[in-house]
């Protein structure tokens, strides 16, 4: 492991780790994975670990779907590339957007392709941007996210993001991208509001902040059903009913961010589903292709298309789109995805068995180390705090959470700490017996979390 030559070191001498302590990974090192199996993956020791956030929300099906590898290799050996500027085309691209605006919770037109969750939300914000051109509202161009929402690390879409770290030493935000409260009622409902009171407070923030700011200013409002990396915060149920009352009321559009929600994570097959949204624009990424491709996508209504075509008549080409816009190869393997969700009933697997996840986590939620368990479908958190009572949470450089992580995988079991959350997301072929083996073993490292608090004197 400490051989000058091994991986582990050749690692930390070369390699540049996204989303990581970047001093601490110089001792730490890395762990290395080399291969998975169903919702497992195993180490470079041998060590087999339940993958209970799905790798980064993503891996579906597990890492060892053998028709998702008989897919990409079917399609490279037919055309491993082509590209869709310029009015050129291939097979999987089209059934898939055939086949994603079919599924669409609400009339969309046209599906744009690309790579990443960021890039969907990145190309999101310049359409809003271009389609307030498109129609004369040229000042129409601001966009209002929330705080502790995660949409990505592109310079407008970490903008988008409303956590302090994404913006911290980066000089962001931008210009024209602006914050409204979060719906997370157990962290900022006030005493004695209930969380419908809460939800209209919430409501009239975002109207607050319109009025503010000028509604002819304002282009769009883009929201994550759930905020899942913000801390699995579940919105109350009115929320986004009179969040949409709002946006209709000052012409705004709606953008969903269903790059975690989407394919079912929620028991929909979208997060919008589930909690009302009927958006103008929706992306999604991540169980698109159940993680075995890189592949993203943005869903536009016709509304937003066809002023997109009137300018296109004015000033010739839309100028945006990236190289791998549509891959065949990535389009082939969610492609299959898709079929797969179909065929194996996917959705209602996670119907099935969602009840028991979320029973098993409110019980979690007893542990004296957890303020609250909260979540729906097949994700969920588990929110730390050192005082039940009081809601107090640890500070933030004791980095609680992130030992939780740490001492899960003594119990077979990679999950991420994430600010205060101990969070899960198991793939959605998680079976009864895994999810109530992952569920002990989760206490376990809960139990473990708290003697090392006593140990080392943190409380
Ligand atoms: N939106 C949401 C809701 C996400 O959770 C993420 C990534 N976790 C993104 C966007 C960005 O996706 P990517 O990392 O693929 O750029």
């Amino acid at each position: 492991m400490d051989l000058p030559n091994s991986l582990h070191a050749r690692d930390i001498a070369h390699v540049l780790h996204p989303y990581t302590n970047l001093s601490l990974h110089r001792t730490e090192g890395p762990l290395i994975i080399e291969r998975g199996d169903g919702i497992h993956v195993v180490d470079d020791q041998g060590n087999r670990y339940i993958e209970a956030m799905s790798g980064l929300f993503c891996a579906s099906l597990g890492f060892s779907e053998q028709r998702l590898v008989e897919a990409a290799v079917r399609q490279m050996s037919a055309l491993p590339f082509y590209h869709s500027f310029g009015h050129k085309s291939n097979q999987p691209v089209v059934e898939l957007a055939e086949r994603l605006l079919a599924m669409a919770p609400v009339p969309m037109s046209k599906v744009f392709f690309a790579n990443s969750g960021s890039e969907a939300n990145d190309t999101a914000v310049k359409l809003v941007w271009y389609y307030h051109n498109a129609i004369g509202k040229p000042d129409k161009k601001k966009i209002i996210s929330r705080i502790k929402a995660y949409h990505g690390v592109t310079v407008a879409t970490a903008s988008l993001t409303g956590l302090p770290n994404n913006h911290r030493d980066f000089d962001l935000p931008i210009a024209r991208i602006l914050h409204t409260d979060c719906p997370g009622y157990y962290r900022f409902g006030r005493p004695g509001e209930s969380e419908e009171e809460f939800a209209t407070r919430c409501a009239q923030s975002l109207e607050d902040l319109i009025l503010r700011e000028g509604p002819d200013t304002v282009g769009a409002f883009i929201a994550e059903p759930v905020m899942v990396s913000g801390g699995c915060i579940v919105p109350p149920a009115t929320y986004f009913a009179k969040v949409q009352a709002v946006l209709k009321k000052y012409d705004v559009l709606l953008i969903a961010d269903e790059v975690i929600c989407g394919f079912g994570r929620t028991g929909n097959m979208f997060g919008s589903e589930t909690f009302g949204l009927e958006p103008d624009m929706m992306t999604m990424a991540k169980q698109l292709s159940a993680a075995y491709q890189p592949i993203s996508a943005l869903m536009v209504n016709a509304r937003i298309f066809e002023a997109m075509v009137a300018e296109s008549e004015k000033i010739g080409t839309f100028g945006h789109g990236f190289t791998y816009s549509g891959h065949p190869v990535a389009a082939a393997v969610a492609l299959e995805t898709l079929k797969i969700y179909e065929e194996r009933d996917i959705l209602g697997h996670v119907r099935a068995i969602a009840p028991r996840f979320q029973a098993a986590l409110r019980r979690l939620g007893e542990h004296p180390l957890v303020g609250e368990a909260r979540g729906v479908g097949l994700v969920g958190t588990l929110e730390l705090v050192q005082d039940k009572q009081t809601r107090e949470n640890f500070p933030p450089a004791m980095a609680v959470a992130a030992q939780a992580g740490k001492l899960a995988q003594a119990h077979g079991v990679i999950t991420r700490g994430m600010g205060d959350n101990f969070n899960l997301c198991p793939p959605l072929i998680i079976t009864e017996r895994e999810l109530d083996d992952l569920m002990v073993r989760v206490e376990r490292t809960l139990d473990d979390t708290a003697r090392w608090l006593d140990a080392s004197a943190h409380r």
